[in-house]
């Protein structure tokens, strides 16, 4: 029986959930990763947006070491300093009032769609939905890829979660006219530029529309943030982009813990007021390491005022790849805010994350067609520099004709 399947014993014992790429990364230090054969790589990604103050920061690597040798779990049976903290940190940072804290994008997701549901049944909405937009993506569990708009992760996990009414991303009149024509919708779920979905920032006006059509309606505005938010597009929330919108529900994860998984789910008052005691839980969630290192970095971020690199590296960058690919046939557009960067192409091209890989660039394509530059953000203009020449030489050598 042991062994039996060709797969397993050579390769690997785990899930083939994805497809790697044949590095193994061990070891790194600031933008720099370095592979078991001693290799440098400069990265543009950032573990997907999470490493955004770098790798093996020290600080993070001290208050990791004295909060394990003080105490890592206790459960939220009882008061966890760290994770009050924690809340009042993001609340203070995003103008919203109060935050559950979990492990995850994904289970700050499934947070937010139970909110949204509470607030229907609270209206007298039996049957609910919640409006979310095409080529969205908001994670893998059940509601949440029910929730995405991506027909690959969906594939095969049938019947899906109920409740989700599509519209086109950055349409406003689409999502206006199903609000006005669909009662039953009572929430509206959307990321502020769309990650997975190709780098897609939403156009000028959008969000602020879908929060008046919210008031309009008494739907709740919630805002995936998971990979837009902790300063990557240059504000600490892509939101804040726009003047004076708040939305009612916004979710967190990725960069808040610099690898430490971590997720939350903030809201107004009035909405968190939804969940009761004994209505929502986490075992782990909200434990003092996460919380405490979620502190640690909103801390560096505020000291350094990290937000304002990002805006600032990533115009430079943006300037850095458009000189050095104008003209270039191929290029469909590159576009982006902040450290949140795409360049879409003409073809698929995912072996050029491979060519990258090779001469020593970590990034990725997305949506077959689309390299997705994610970088640290404490990125120097050195950085930005070999990370614009690399990536537009190798689309160059491969459409320049
Ligand atoms: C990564 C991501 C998620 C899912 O987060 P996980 O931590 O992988 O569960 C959800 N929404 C967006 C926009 C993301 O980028």
């Amino acid at each position: 029986m042991a062994n039996s399947e060709a797969a397993v014993g050579t390769a690997s014992r785990l899930f083939d959930t994805y497809a790697r790429m044949p590095v193994s990364l061990i070891r790194g230090d600031g933008a720099w990763l370095y592979d078991d054969q001693g290799r440098r790589y400069l990265d543009a990604l950032s573990g997907i947006a999470v490493c955004s103050l770098g790798h093996a920061h020290p600080r993070l690597a001290r208050v990791i070491g004295e909060q394990a040798a003080i105490l890592l779990h206790t459960a939220n049976i009882v008061h966890i300093p760290q994770q009050s903290d924690l809340a009042t940190e993001l609340c203070d940072l995003s103008g919203l009032d109060r935050a559950f804290i979990a492990n995850s994008g994904a289970e700050a997701i499934e947070c937010a769609l139970k909110l949204a549901r509470r607030h229907a049944h609270a209206r007298g909405v039996d049957n609910p939905a919640i409006l979310v937009a095409s080529d969205s993506f908001h994670g893998r569990t059940l509601a949440a890829l029910s929730a995405s708009g991506n027909a690959s992760i969906q594939a095969g996990f049938g019947p899906l979660v109920e409740g989700f009414v599509r519209v086109p991303f950055g349409e406003l009149a689409a999502a206006e006219k199903a609000l006005a024509e669909n009662s039953s919708i009572v929430a509206i779920l959307v990321e502020p530029i769309q990650g997975e979905g190709g780098v897609r920032p939403a156009p000028a006006g959008y969000l602020a529309g879908l929060r008046s059509a919210c008031d309009r309606h008494q739907a709740l505005l919630m805002l995936d943030e998971i990979q837009t938010g902790m300063g990557r597009t240059g504000r600490w929330f892509a939101f804040q982009h726009e003047p004076s919108l708040l939305p009612d529900v916004m979710t967190v994860a990725k960069a808040l813990g610099n690898g430490m998984p971590i997720g939350a789910c903030l809201a107004r008052e009035s909405v968190a007021a939804l969940l009761t005691p004994g209505s929502h839980g986490t075992t782990f969630g909200g434990n003092p390491l996460a919380c405490r290192v979620g502190l640690e970095v909103i801390a560096i971020m505020r000291e350094q005022d990290i937000p304002a690199r990002a805006a600032r590296i990533g115009n430079y960058l943006m300037e850095r790849l458009k000189a050095a690919l104008d003209g270039c046939p191929g290029v469909v557009e590159i576009r982006g805010r902040g450290l949140m960067i795409g360049v879409e192409l003409a073809e698929a091209v995912g072996e050029l994350k491979d060519q990258a890989m090779a001469e020593g660039l970590i990034i990725n394509v997305t949506r077959g067609n689309t390299i997705r530059l994610l970088p640290p953000l404490i990125i120097d203009e050195a950085q930005a520099d070999e990370i614009a020449a690399t990536v537009s030489r190798l689309i160059r050598q491969r459409f320049d004709r």
